[in-house]
């Protein structure tokens, strides 16, 4: 691994392979994996073919948001490793409105079919300053929406989504705002940009 050892070809040193991370705004509609995708826009896509990258964890296709591409097998583990615990940032928009004891639930972990959650940091923010979704969240007339900032530390799957339906409030919009020290900023849909890491 040149990444961590030198490694020496008939006594010539490996040259350190210079790394490649990349923060993208995944659009909905563009899927994560990169097998089996009925035709449909990958994440790798949105980057540059050289060198090849793979995704840092998973999005599902309706969400949106920050995820990171590298060609780093340490960094990819540094942060999908369970163990790690890293922080992960969205932004959801719920139906209903939740209250202080719906919070505090999330706060203290939260019973879903696989098990108890580890504690998540929950707050309600005012409506953020996002890009219109594309498609448009589908609102059911007379019912209000609501805000939250959701931290997790896990990433199970559809977890947020499951996390809030459980209280009874469904996501109507999810986006991932940071990853770790990681954040999406000013990244428009599609977008990408080089990290220094
Ligand atoms: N939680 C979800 O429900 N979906 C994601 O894509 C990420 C976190």
């Amino acid at each position: 691994d040149p990444e961590s050892q030198k490694v020496r070809v008939d006594g010539v040193l490996l040259k350190k392979q210079k790394l490649v991370y990349f923060a993208v705004n995944k659009p909905v509609g563009v899927v994560t994996t990169s097998k089996d995708t009925h035709g449909r826009t990958t994440v790798i896509d949105l980057v540059p073919a050289e060198p090849r990258v793979f995704s840092v964890g998973r999005l599902d296709a309706d969400t949106e948001g920050l995820l990171l591409l590298t060609d780093s097998g340490a960094l990819a583990h540094q942060i999908t490793h369970p163990k790690k615990q890293t922080w992960k940032t969205y932004r959801v928009q719920v139906e209903g409105k939740p209250q202080k004891q719906d919070l505090a639930r999330l706060r203290d972990g939260l019973e879903l079919k696989d098990g108890l959650t580890l504690p998540a940091r929950a707050r309600v923010i005012s409506p953020p300053g996002l890009w219109p979704r594309q498609p448009p969240v589908r609102y059911r007339a007379n019912i209000p929406t609501s805000w939250l900032e959701i931290r997790i530390m896990e990433g199970r799957n559809r977890q947020v989504r499951r996390m809030t339906a459980a209280l009874g409030y469904p996501t109507l919009r999810l986006v991932r705002v940071a990853v770790d020290q990681w954040q999406l900023l000013d990244l428009q849909p599609g977008q990408w940009k080089a990290l220094n890491y």
